[in-house]
């Protein structure tokens, strides 16, 4: 069998990765995709003269496979990363600094970037030096670290609540969506050694000059195309039964009626919470595991003003209720006033909270942020809302995260919610893509003639 008919259910960056990479090993491959557009928990949608992004994403040097799959589409020149991470803070009443990294080899630089960080005392300088080494030596596949809480963690080695607030938090809300004290150990310390301590341009900060789903989605679909994949969107997958002779039948609904595709192997890319619904009976070892994940999350307020307010391409926030700032005034395709997305992580306050609501606490809290704003008039503001952008990523989750195999050789499965050694992110995301694809490719039966993957 030269060509595996390989299906993949899910067209996130999971689903997109796995179905490119069975495409590049010759199989013939069908991606079904329940919503009318690919990128999954990354897309962008029209709203009137603006190009919105569900919310705002950003990646690291560090994500070294998320940058691959930009290069296989050919957008890397679609997104910017930073020569040198250097992140402008300004604290909810105004004060202002940078954590900038040096150019001395890791661990020295992040010496120099906590050095020269006058949001914190001396004190609590050289304690997060000494947190961040011992961060370093944590085994991140230990359960017993994974048991503990990041904020547990940090109180019982001399970090202060300030440190907690305007240095931890600010790494780890946003890669982890949770706050320091809901957050896994065992996670944090895979974003402080993967993106502080590996190497000094790991943390250098990326993100898209483009709307999301020219970036992911739209390119993924001409990349899928040259290979011949058949591509659908719209098609909700129901089940995934075994055929009796080691291949399977995915059976899918549309608008246009039911469906049965053929598969010699398939990846399901679907969120954890959807996963065992779709599963033939046994195929999980431990078939609640996903569900129990659970889901955190992300909320992000959209403010244009009438002129613009803020050079900084983006800036961090702490001690205020926003988090994180971005421009996306020429991303959105916006050519007067200026657009920011102000994004808030671990959002479990918010995401029930009426848009009026978040915007009387939102607007005023960026006078004291970005100075121009205070003077500028709002002309548009709205919220985009993802209850589940995220798996929650709390104490005790990683015996929750099922590798790509299952027990039914060629039945594998992907998603940032899988056990990938990273947090719920775009990298962990293509990375359970690839290792999913390769997975399914090799256990297929008849074996596929594809070759060791590389
Ligand atoms: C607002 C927001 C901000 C974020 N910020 C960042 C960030 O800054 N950096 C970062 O690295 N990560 C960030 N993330 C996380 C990142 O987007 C996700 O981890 C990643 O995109 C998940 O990809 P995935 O393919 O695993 O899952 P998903 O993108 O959820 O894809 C699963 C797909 O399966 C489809 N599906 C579900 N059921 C079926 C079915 N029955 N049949 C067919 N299809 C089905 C869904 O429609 C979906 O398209 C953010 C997420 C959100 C929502």
């Amino acid at each position: 069998m030269s060509h595996p008919r390989v299906v993949v259910v899910g067209g996130g960056l999971a689903g997109l990765t796995a179905a490119l990479e069975a495409g590049d090993a010759g199989a013939q491959v069908t991606l079904l995709e329940r919503s009318p557009r690919l990128g999954g928990a990354t897309h962008s949608f029209r709203r009137g003269a603006l190009e919105v992004d569900n919310g705002q994403h950003v990646f690291l040097r560090c994500c070294t496979a998320y940058r691959g799959l930009l290069r296989r589409l050919g957008v890397e020149s679609d997104t910017v990363l930073q020569d040198r991470l250097d992140v402008p803070v300004v604290t909810g009443s105004g004060q202002t600094a940078r954590l900038r990294r040096g150019a001395l080899p890791a661990p020295l630089h992040l010496a120099r970037a906590l050095a020269g960080y006058r949001l914190l005392s001396p004190r609590d300088r050289s304690h997060a030096v000494r947190a961040a080494l011992a961060l370093g030596r944590l085994r991140t596949d230990d359960p017993d670290v994974d048991a503990v809480s990041f904020g547990t963690w940090l109180a019982a080695h001399g970090q202060s609540p300030a440190a907690v607030e305007r240095l931890w938090e600010l790494v780890t809300v946003a890669t982890l969506n949770a706050r320091a004290a809901d957050a896994s150990l065992a996670l944090a310390a895979t974003v402080v050694q993967r993106g502080l301590l590996a190497e000094r341009g790991a943390a250098d900060l990326g993100y898209a000059t483009v709307p999301l789903s020219r970036l992911h989605g739209e390119p993924a679909a001409r990349a899928l195309a040259a290979l011949g994949a058949d591509v659908r969107c719209g098609v909700k997958v129901s089940a995934v039964r075994p055929d009796g002779d080691g291949g399977f039948t995915v059976l899918a609904g549309s608008r246009t009626g039911d469906a049965a595709f053929p598969a010699d192997a398939v990846v399901l890319a679907v969120p954890s919470d959807a996963v065992a619904g779709l599963m033939p009976a046994g195929a999980l070892a431990a078939p609640a595991a996903p569900a129990a994940l659970g889901s955190a999350p992300i909320v992000n307020v959209h403010v244009v003003y009438d002129r613009p307010v803020t050079t900084s391409p983006f800036l961090a926030a702490v001690e205020s209720p926003v988090q994180w700032v971005f421009d996306r005034t020429a991303a959105a395709g916006l050519d007067s006033g200026q657009y920011l997305a102000l994004s808030v992580s671990a959002a479990d306050a918010d995401i029930g909270r009426p848009t009026a609501d978040l915007l009387a606490q939102y607007l005023p809290a960026m006078h004291a942020l970005v100075p121009g704003t205070r003077t500028a008039e709002v002309t548009e503001a709205f919220v985009t809302r993802e209850p589940a952008a995220t798996f929650r990523q709390a104490p005790g989750t990683l015996q929750l995260r099922p590798g790509p195999r299952t027990r039914l050789p060629g039945l594998a499965l992907a998603g940032a919610w899988t056990r990938t050694d990273w947090p719920a992110t775009m990298e962990g995301a293509v990375r359970s893509g690839r290792a999913a694809a390769r997975a399914a490719l090799q256990d297929a039966r008849p074996p596929a003639l594809l070759g060791a993957p590389g």
